[in-house]
């Protein structure tokens, strides 16, 4: 005789017979699977059980360079997603074909500057906020139980959405369409199948080619709530943040390319961070990294001064320990030598008559924003707020 009961879902958790109510496990979700639970309190009570499931579905992953000496505790997840498709309608780059930008080439040693007409700063403008809308996007997606490979799929999606091109893929070979750099990773992070843990830092670093313009831009994000109680994290992340406003404040003509630095090496060390050396900002137009060179540490000796017209960016990289970096043998996740967790904010600038016009800046809606320092070692958890 066959019943005619609706199939009842039973509770996931192992030992427990209630049927299953609407919550779900968010990473389950993610990875595609569904696990439904009874209630919050047995979810969390079945969590330390019911997260191995987790790792099933990511067997099959492997550390490419296993007898790499790692400087901390962060570890390449490949393989490595297959290269996403751009369709024709998109305007490509010159090196979205074989990886190198031939047009930069012809400029580099040359400390000439482009000052942009009106037409070029409109061209400017436009591909700006479009690379502000997808850092957004992305952001919102950066949690807990998401790999940075999705983060990599959401932004190629939305950069093809606004009929851009995303500049990091295949420039000089790069393998992905943004940079994501997890705790002690400075820059240049390569999207993989490592899944983001509640209590990282990640820098997303978004650059979208359109109407033949780069626009630049980067955030440091909290992942997770146990991030946002962490005082050295929001040492770290609102330390940088803050050394970039400090040095937009300086921009306007007239400024010379090597004064940002002073500014941000100043304020890194007040708060007991060093600067990385290793790179800096760069002018971008219709070219991604061209003149002028712009360090973020004090004493530099950058050529050239700001005239009206001029679009280059500031990206400080600040670290809690070391100023030193490695690079990992994939030739381009740059870490800390000591291992410590570094932080990054970037904003592509235009100098105006007067000062400076911010082309990324942050929307009203904009994801992330500034939290409230907290005191280390009260051995609670304060809350934090923007
Ligand atoms: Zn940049
Ligand atoms: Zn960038």
């Amino acid at each position: 005789m066959a019943g005619d009961a609706p199939a009842t879902r039973k509770c996931s958790s192992k030992d427990c017979d209630n049927d299953a109510g609407q919550l779900q496990c968010p990473n389950c979700q993610k990875l595609g699977k569904e696990s439904y639970f009874c209630s919050q309190d047995c979810f969390k009570r079945n969590w330390a059980d019911h997260k191995k499931s987790h790792k099933s579905q990511t067997t099959g992953t492997f550390n490419p360079f296993p007898a790499y000496p790692y400087t901390g505790t962060l570890r390449p997840v490949y393989p490595l997603s297959e290269r996403r498709k751009v369709p024709a309608s998109v305007q490509l780059p010159d090196y979205a074909k074989d990886g190198i930008p031939r047009s930069e080439q012809k400029f580099v040693g040359r400390n000439k500057i482009a000052v942009l007409n009106p037409k070029e700063i409109e061209g400017m403008r436009k591909v700006c906020r479009l690379a502000r809308e997808v850092l957004d996007i992305a952001a919102r997606e950066a949690k807990p139980g998401v790999t940075t490979d999705y983060i990599d799929e959401v932004v190629h999606k939305a950069c093809l959405e606004r009929n851009s091109y995303p500049s990091p893929l295949n420039y000089c070979h790069f393998p992905k369409s943004v940079c994501t750099s997890p705790n002690e990773v400075i820059c240049h992070g390569i999207p993989d199948q490592r899944v983001l843990k509640d209590g990282d830092i990640l820098n997303i670093d978004v650059t979208l080619y359109h109407g033949g313009f780069h626009g630049d831009l980067n955030e440091t994000y909290y992942i997770g709530e146990k991030a946002l109680a962490d005082p050295d994290a929001i040492r770290i992340v609102e330390t940088s943040r803050e050394c970039l406003d400090k040095s937009i404040e300086l921009v306007k003509p007239g400024m010379l390319f090597r004064d940002p630095g002073n500014v941000i090496e100043k304020h890194a060390k007040s708060q007991n961070c060093s600067v990385i050396k290793t790179y800096c900002g760069h002018g971008i137009n219709q070219l991604f990294h061209c003149a002028p060179n712009v360090p973020h540490y004090a004493k530099n000796k950058a050529v050239g001064e700001a005239k009206p017209g001029m679009c280059f960016t500031i990206e400080p990289m600040i670290s809690l320990g070391t100023h030193r970096d490695k690079t990992w043998p994939d030739d381009w996740t740059s870490v800390t030598a000591d291992g410590t967790r570094t932080a990054q904010f970037e904003h592509t600038l235009l100098v105006t008559e007067d000062g400076v016009e911010i082309l990324t800046a942050r929307l009203p809606d904009s994801p992330g924003g500034p939290v409230a320092r907290i005191e280390a070692s009260n051995g609670q958890a304060a809350t934090a707020s923007a």
